[in-house]
């Protein structure tokens, strides 16, 4: 049995994302809704190992705390934040490898925060991502450079097309009004937008995306350099 992962709706459009390896042990990311968080937990099978944060900010952390008191979970999150993210258990930087399922490999992503970071799980092809790639959009600059973030996105472009993408909001049909103002004869594009329509109607989260759609419908993944995608951000903030 291959690792899953499920989408958690918290607040009015966060998601945390529920994984559950091959042994039964499950992990959760970025929870800021302890009793949510509780009720997926148990409805999943009760044994909560890790609770792995993203970046610092409440939406994704405020749940982190009380969920490690319940289960005795441990928390895993960026060595570079430690300083403002609930005390880590495992404090990580790029490269580093979490013994979980066949082994979560941490990928830095500095831009929305600088010390996002995003977790992949090659073979059950998973990435949680957090704020920094949205399904047909990216996070806001709040503390890094297009540089930064241009490179980031690079990274995670780069991971192969079947990637599950497990972002950390219900962004795609703000994010797809946007982006049919850059590519408004994207064939690509235009399904993704009748599908989201038609998932969001359905009650359904749009997510997860997969690198491969994005690759080929997300403006911020198609823009060629960083002045470009300096643009683009510039003019999504406006929008
Ligand atoms: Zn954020
Ligand atoms: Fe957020």
């Amino acid at each position: 049995m291959p690792t899953t992962v499920q989408p958690v709706p918290m607040l009015a459009d966060n998601y945390a994302w529920l994984l559950r390896a091959p042994d039964g042990t499950l992990a959760l990311c970025d929870p800021p809704d302890a009793e949510a968080g509780a009720r997926a937990v148990d409805a999943a099978g009760g044994r909560l190992a890790w609770i792995w944060l993203t970046h610092h900010h409440g939406d994704h952390i405020a749940g982190a705390a009380a969920l490690r008191e319940r289960y005795g979970a441990r928390i895993a999150g960026a060595s570079a934040d430690a300083h403002r993210l609930p005390p880590l258990d495992l404090p990580l930087a790029e490269g580093d490898t979490i013994a979980f399922a066949e082994g979560a490999r941490v990928i830095a992503t500095p831009g929305h925060t600088s010390g996002h970071i995003a977790y992949h799980l090659p073979e059950s092809a998973i990435l949680l991502c957090g704020d920094t790639l949205f399904s047909i959009g990216c996070g806001r600059l709040l503390e890094g450079t297009p540089e930064q973030m241009f490179a980031s996105l690079a990274k995670l472009a780069a991971l192969p097309d079947a990637t599950r993408v497990c972002c950390g909001h219900e962004y795609t049909e703000a994010n797809i009004r946007f982006a049919l103002t850059v590519e408004p004869d994207n064939a690509a594009l235009q399904a993704r937008a009748r599908d989201a329509r038609a998932e969001r109607a359905a009650g359904r989260p749009t997510v997860p995306s997969t690198i491969g759609a994005e690759r080929a419908a997300n403006p911020f993944l198609r823009a060629g350099n960083v002045a470009a995608f300096a643009a683009l951000r510039a003019a999504k903030d406006r929008f």
